[in-house]
């Protein structure tokens, strides 16, 4: 097992990660709110976590994650409100369409997925004991955190009291409260509004409370890792600590990594400037899911990372040159034996992509090392420098590369033999001189994203991925 080095934003400092249970990382990663589709910002949290989780398990650790579902929250109501939905009408499409996006992305999935509804006596029981000791108060209904009962508010965010207060409009909810950073932990039922019984009247949780109670549900009271995008630093994440450390008097989570911000062509994206991506626009204009994984993948978590469609149109191409290699070593004439040099070298780039990774998850590093490979393997290849051996020990590491990248191909909806019988046919078809129907069969395999080449060995063929469209 092999140490990984992260950035923890709790301390403001690179650390070694280390699991309370020696090889065990307990995960926590805040979850969608599922009343619309995920856009490209939110999968780029959920890709580099993925990220994350591939890279702690290839390093040799086990990761029990658990990722929420909150469905019942402000944005949701409203929804069903104004469409006069139930609750889960409102909600299960868009569960549904995540658990989708989550696999056309190649994410693995987490080992919990609680959803907010189904854990409201333990959020009940969380605010209990706030209650008793003595860390909120009651308005119109609504329980909320007195957060000047807390004194390392702030810590993680790193703001002292006076910036909070300046800041003034920190919780979105209307209810009366004493000191506006104070937040609300159950919100008082209105009509019309789905509401669960409590010690404190009919209500429903405030969204914080839900992580916090789930977190610790699943996780124990503390446990190792935290993330989520640097918005949810403050207020969100801030006010789990106040309500987890408030009840328990223990520490909640002992290092925080959080990603930094999604622009597209260089701005920020929002509705209003009509840059706004959902995962599923971008598929449906042809784009290449394991493209877009890439793209998401290929900046460092810490930096914001400019979506442009020319740079989707570079991820295109990188994962299409991981296919011709993978088929290239497929097809390639057998000639026995190894070449000592370049098993050699993929030791070395191997090392090279582990370390990367490990030094807080320094993608170019581990990106470069890879491309560095498939490079050298073409050059070898060009000069049918590269044996039987080497050629599977090469494609044992495309796979081990794979493990952590998730970009390489998967089963296709066409199976191979049904294009071998296709190039097939249209070779017999060329050879008694039918060249209508040989183009005839050439169109029909262009047109499923099959690139035909004559050579003098015969026809090959290989899979081109979509390009897609770009926005008008
Ligand atoms: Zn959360």
């Amino acid at each position: 097992m092999s140490e990984m080095r992260i950035y923890n934003t709790l301390t403001r400092q690179m650390e070694t990660l280390q699991p309370d249970e020696p090889g065990h990382v307990r995960l926590y990663t805040c979850g969608p709110t599922v009343y619309d589709f995920a856009h490209i910002g939110n999968f780029r949290t959920y890709v580099w976590e993925d990220l994350l989780r591939r890279t702690l398990k290839l390093l040799g650790m086990r990761v029990t994650q658990v990722m929420n579902i909150t469905d019942v929250e402000d944005k949701i109501i409203q929804k069903m409100v104004s469409q006069e939905l139930t609750l889960e009408q409102a909600t299960e499409p868009f569960i549904e369409a995540f658990f989708a996006d989550l696999d056309a992305l190649f994410i693995e999935r987490a080992e919990e997925y609680p959803r907010a509804t189904d854990h409201i006596p333990e959020m009940i029981a969380l605010a209990q004991e706030l209650v008793a000791k003595g860390l909120t108060y009651e308005s119109k209904g609504s329980l909320y955190y007195r957060i000047s009962g807390f004194d390392s508010y702030g810590r993680l965010s790193n703001l002292d009291n006076r910036e909070l207060k300046s800041g003034a409009r920190v919780d979105s909810d209307e209810y009366e409260k004493d000191d506006a950073r104070d937040f609300v932990l159950w919100k008082a039922a209105k009509l019309g509004e789905p509401s669960w019984e409590s010690p404190f009247g009919p209500g429903r949780p405030g969204w914080h409370l839900e992580c916090s109670a789930m977190a610790m549900k699943f996780l124990g009271q503390t446990f190792d890792l935290h993330t989520g995008g640097v918005d949810n630093i403050f207020p969100h994440h801030e006010n789990e600590i106040a309500q987890s450390e408030g009840a328990t008097g223990k520490p909640f989570v002992r290092y925080w990594m959080h990603a930094a911000h999604l622009l597209v062509e260089s701005e920020k994206m929002a509705k209003s400037k009509g840059n706004f991506y959902k995962l599923r626009e971008l598929l449906d204009r042809g784009h290449d899911a394991r493209a877009v994984r890439l793209l998401l993948l290929s900046t460092h978590y810490r930096t914001p990372l400019n979506f442009t469609f020319s740079a989707l149109e570079r991820a295109t191409g990188e994962v299409q040159r991981l296919d011709d290699l993978a088929s290239r070593l497929e097809r390639e004439a057998d000639y026995e034996g190894r070449n000592e040099e370049f098993d050699g070298r993929m030791v070395q780039l191997k090392a090279e992509f582990e370390a990367s990774l490990a030094d807080d998850l320094n993608i170019s590093g581990a990106l470069g090392a890879l491309f560095r490979l498939v490079r050298e393997a073409n050059v070898a290849l060009d000069k049918k420098a590269l044996p039987l051996d080497s050629r599977r020990g090469l494609q044992e590491a495309l796979l081990w590369f794979d493990s952590v990248l998730g970009i390489l191909e998967r089963p296709a909806d066409e199976p191979d033999e049904k294009i071998d019988d296709l190039v097939r046919r249209r070779e017999e078809a060329r050879a008694a001189k039918d060249f209508a129907e040989a183009d005839r069969i050439r169109d029909e395999l262009t047109a499923n994203g099959i690139q035909l080449e004559d050579t003098p060995q015969g026809t090959i063929w290989k899979r081109m991925l979509s390009r897609g469209s770009d926005p008008d």
